[in-house]
């Protein structure tokens, strides 16, 4: 659980001298930003894998071609109806972006989110 802001967490790392950290750490020889990059995961912000979104379709026995999923990492999502049977959705990650189209021809889409505990 992340129990202090990044921000907090680099204050209380900042350089005091040329030879040491506001918490004491000083390590002669060893990198200030390394000492600081502990101090982050320690605090649970871990190295972000950011992967771009990729579109994963699916052959079917008619030679057609259909999506399957669209995957990514630490992505913006922003999904947004745009009519009775029309959801736009996309994903941003890593500057790339992908729109995604959900629709249907005969009826209304209906859709149900919760937010995971
Ligand atoms: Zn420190």
């Amino acid at each position: 659980m992340i129990e202090k802001s990044m921000e907090e967490v680099l204050i209380e790392h900042q350089r005091q001298s040329t030879d040491s950290c506001l918490c004491g750490w000083a390590k002669l020889g060893h990198s200030h930003p390394a000492h600081q990059a502990a101090a982050l995961a320690a605090a649970g912000f871990g190295p972000l894998h950011v992967r771009a979104p990729e579109v994963r379709c699916v052959d079917l026995a008619t030679g057609e071609k259909v999506l399957d999923e669209v995957v990514a990492s630490n992505a913006m999502v922003h999904l947004e109806v745009m009519d009775d049977n029309h959801w736009w959705m996309a994903i941003t990650a890593a500057g790339k972006r992908v729109d995604v189209n959900l629709y249907t021809k005969r009826a209304k889409i209906t859709a149900v989110a919760e937010v995971e505990p």
